[in-house]
């Protein structure tokens, strides 16, 4: 089956934002064996969007059109696909209805009369509901083909695929590809590739893709089946075998729980508690853990100490240490974890002292290089490592390395 995107919206196309829609909904049709083979950025102009509703229809079995849908003279999406659809717009009560207790529920009895534009709908299409806006999504359907017409707002347009599109677009073919999905930390790509070579060289069904990540491995394993009962019962074997090579380097085998996540659920279940300490990455790392929700149980205190100053007074680093090692150092980091620990109370701490770049290297202190201290229970152990990226893509790293150094430390703690 063949499927195009079409993303509508003139905002796109003067890159006031970023088509993240697309990309979207491109990973979701593979995943699932949906053939695309273009995506369209249209205007919000009738006549282009009609040409191009009409032209991609005609090589494809259906579409899927993004944005478009909301209350305003410029949403026309809903309007054109009728017209190439042939079909009359009528008012539908049930949307109706329930725009009425989004007003009232969520933003008070403001409903303004351009609201009820999005309750007109096909008169033979199928609309589908969205929990978290106003506007509805459509399907139409005619001569086998058919056109899904989804919400520009990603929160709105991505749980509608999830509950909607996607079983609709599985029961139109067969044989579906249902995928799971291991996340490695501590080896790198290379070595992770050269770890399942072999499974590789000899896989038909399920397969396996590495995909590589800042500072962790994806291992993506699909499976071509009837029933997701069949997938599970082919992959089995696969995880199995994965699993037995990368052991405990593997931190989740759900797809949607972030490396944040797993770190604070670990410290949550060895009943630890968290501070972290940092200089280059000022802050990235404490914000990362503060991503997963949850955070709160575990994570007591971060501290930014940037200057030598901060790092001396906050958390007692000592002056001398600095002196005869600098600030970006084995000792300078070990201190930080522990001055960390101390002045928080907790049972691990984490600390990040290093040249982030692009200036401030030396001969012997390299741009990239830094350095991650752990402190668990007292003991402090402190990696060194060297960076090739831009500034940003050096803090990125150096706030995966310090989770997994986590990681790699709790675990050891509790053997
Ligand atoms: P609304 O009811 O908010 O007007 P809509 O369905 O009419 O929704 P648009 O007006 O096209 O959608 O876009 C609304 C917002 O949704 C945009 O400002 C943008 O933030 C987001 N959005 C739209 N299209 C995309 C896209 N292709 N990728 C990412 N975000 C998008
Ligand atoms: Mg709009």
């Amino acid at each position: 089956m063949t499927v195009e995107i079409i993303c509508v919206g003139t905002e796109i196309l003067l890159g006031n934002i970023v088509n993240t829609n697309a990309a979207y909904l491109a990973e979701k049709l593979a995943g699932i064996g949906v053939s695309c083979y273009r995506q369209i950025a249209i205007g919000d102009n009738e006549e282009r969007l009609e040409d191009a509703i009409k032209t991609s229809l005609s090589r494809s079995d259906g579409l899927i059109l993004c944005g478009g849908l909301g209350p305003t003279k410029d949403d026309i999406t809903k309007e054109v696909a009728a017209k190439v659809f042939g079909e009359k717009l009528i008012l539908n009560e049930h949307t109706k209805d329930r725009i009425r207790c989004y007003f009232l529920t969520l933003r008070g009895p403001d409903v303004t009369p351009n609201n009820w534009k999005q309750a007109m709908v096909p008169e033979h299409g199928k609309v589908i509901d969205n929990h978290n806006g106003t506007a509805p999504g459509i399907l139409f359907e005619k001569d086998g083909k058919f056109a899904f017409l989804l919400p520009g707002p990603p929160n709105e347009l991505k749980p509608m695929f999830e509950r909607d599109v996607e079983p609709y677009l599985r029961s139109l073919s067969p044989e579906g590809l249902y995928s799971s999905m291991l996340k490695v930390l501590s080896v790198g790509e290379s070595r992770a590739e050269s770890m399942i070579e072999d499974l590789i060289a000899a896989q038909r069904n399920p397969t396996i893709a590495p995909y590589a990540k800042t500072g962790e491995v994806h291992l993506r394993v699909t499976a071509k089946a009837k029933s997701s009962e069949e997938a599970s019962a082919l992959m089995e074997p696969v995880l199995e075998e994965l699993r037995a090579r990368f052991g405990s380097n593997i931190y989740t085998e759900d797809e949607n729980v972030t490396l944040e996540e797993s770190i604070i659920a670990l410290l949550k279940e060895k009943k630890m508690t968290l501070a972290t300490a940092e200089s280059c990455t000022g802050g990235l790392l404490s914000g990362r853990i503060i991503n997963a929700s949850g955070a709160s149980d575990v994570f007591a205190e971060g501290f930014i100490t940037y200057s030598n100053e901060a790092k001396m007074n906050t958390l007692q680093v000592r002056q001398e240490t600095i002196e005869k090692y600098g600030a970006v150092s084995e000792e300078t980091a070990r201190e930080m974890a522990i001055g960390a620990a101390n002045a928080a109370g907790t049972d691990v701490a984490l600390s990040v002292t290093g040249i982030a770049g692009p200036n401030g290297g030396t001969e012997e202190k390299p741009v990239g290089l830094t350095y991650i201290g752990c402190c668990v229970a007292g003991t402090v152990v402190v990696k060194e490592f060297h960076f090739s990226g831009d500034r940003r893509k050096n803090r990125d790293y150096a706030v995966v390395k310090a989770l997994t150094l986590l990681r790699e430390e709790v675990l050891k703690e509790s053997v």
